[in-house]
């Protein structure tokens, strides 16, 4: 699917300056499925979808933070599951069919999932997250919705809840259900994150041409994945800024050429990061000619030298990103988030790196919501983080009970063909 990325031409990416999100985002899916889609129906489905603010906030100097925290679950991955959730219920439409998401989660990707698809008929969710690993308001995302969610807290870590989705994906005796996954490497997941790029910079950019640099809080690699394809379509950018946390093993192969993946993966105040080993990595991989198994194992070297003329990397510490956060405080009287200021961090780095690049324009991503994280922003800098008032209303809801005590295999099992009777 990767090897016909379809271009823009510069006139067309020139031309985005004066229009808006919407009209941007269909030109750009229809790039893709365009074909098998009409334009009306594209049109109302970015509409429903993409349907709130992405600010953008010059910080200081050629610097600006965009704003990608804004849509109902208040983190990145709403852009991606929204509107994967609306392509498929139409494509669903079409084929007269019926599906089931399987989903596993650390925390944010369930309640984006979840939430994008509550009340889709055709689509039933079930999503697994380790009981005792997320926050209140990341578990009420998922258990208060009912309906055709339901959402299973396990005894154990998001692997175990990973292995227990790859397990009934591999099942014969579960094929009637209609499997199907909404994890990041989807492809329709990744299309949308490559549309507040294409923004991002037809709102900073004062030439044709022009080149940009882009800092990604980075986890599971879908936001740079969607980035890199932005860039492969004909996007000008100078160079990605891969950030992580402690978790370093993409910077650490490319400065050596060797990967050793991270596990298990580091805790760290970044949550939503605490990846040791990428699934899309499979995908950056395949787009500079290179190819990495599951298990991490290299097949096929990349061009690094590509690569690297692409993307930088850098690890950002725990300490490093509370300093990062404490002093945006006190610079720009601005809260950032962990995720961001990991993003943010990563960017300081590369501006002393890369002195002779000054003149050239950033844009960092906020990924999350600052009240998503208030013990750590009350600690750090004495201030409640103002809450959105879509996670307001979720913290005032009932939760649904899990349906069913699950231990291993055989238990989720049970509970799919029961579920399933009918
Ligand atoms: C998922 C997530 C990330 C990491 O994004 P990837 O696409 O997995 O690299 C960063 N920040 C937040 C808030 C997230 O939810």
């Amino acid at each position: 699917m990767l090897n016909k990325i379809p271009r823009l031409t510069n006139d067309t990416i020139d031309s985005f300056k004066n229009m808006d999100f919407v009209d941007i985002a269909n030109i750009i899916i229809a790039k893709f499925i365009g074909k098998i889609i009409s334009q009306e129906k594209l049109q109302q489905i970015v509409n429903n979808a993409l349907n709130f603010e992405i600010a953008i906030e010059n910080i200081v100097n050629n610097d600006y933070i965009c704003y990608l925290d804004r849509g109902p679950t208040c983190s990145f991955k709403d852009f991606g599951a929204r509107t994967l959730a609306r392509i498929m219920e139409h494509f669903l439409e079409v084929d007269d069919k019926n599906i089931t998401i399987l989903t596993a989660t650390s925390g944010d990707t369930g309640g984006a999932v979840a939430q994008a698809f509550y009340k889709m008929y055709r689509i039933k969710v079930v999503v697994l997250f380790p009981k005792n690993e997320v926050s209140n308001l990341q578990r009420k995302q998922m258990t208060t919705l009912g309906e055709n969610i339901t959402a299973i807290g396990i005894k154990g870590k998001f692997d175990d809840c990973q292995k227990l989705v790859k397990s009934a994906f591999g099942d014969k005796e579960l094929n009637h259900i209609n499997l199907s996954s909404a994890n990041s490497i989807n492809f329709g997941r990744l299309i949308p994150q490559t549309l507040y790029y294409f923004w991002g910079y037809s709102r900073i950019v004062d030439k044709k041409n022009e080149k940009v640099i882009f800092s990604v809080p980075s986890g599971n690699f879908g936001n740079l994945t969607g980035g890199l394809i932005a860039k492969k379509m004909g996007l000008p950018i100078k160079r990605f800024i891969s950030a992580v946390n402690e978790n370093n093993e993409f910077p650490k192969f490319l400065k050596t050429g060797v990967y050793t993946k991270v596990d298990p993966s580091i805790n760290c105040i970044s949550n939503a990061m605490n990846v040791g080993h990428p699934s899309n990595l499979a995908r950056i991989f395949d787009l500079y000619g290179g190819k990495i198994d599951e298990k991490g194992v290299i097949h096929k070297i990349p061009n690094m030298e590509e690569l690297r003329n692409e993307v930088v990397s850098y690890s950002i510490s725990d300490g490093a990103t509370k300093d990062a956060i404490v002093n945006f405080y006190n610079k720009y009287k601005k809260i950032i988030e962990p995720h961001g200021a990991v993003g943010w961090a990563a960017l300081q780095l590369y501006r002393d790196s890369y002195p002779k690049n000054n003149d050239i324009k950033s844009l960092t991503f906020e990924t999350a919501n600052p009240s998503k994280f208030p013990e750590e922003i009350i600690k750090l800098i004495d201030i409640v983080p103002k809450m959105p008032y879509s996670l307001k209303v979720i913290q005032d809801k009932s939760e649904f009970p899990n349906p069913k005590e699950i231990i291993n295999y055989t238990d989720f099992k049970e509970y799919l063909l029961e579920d399933f009777q009918d």
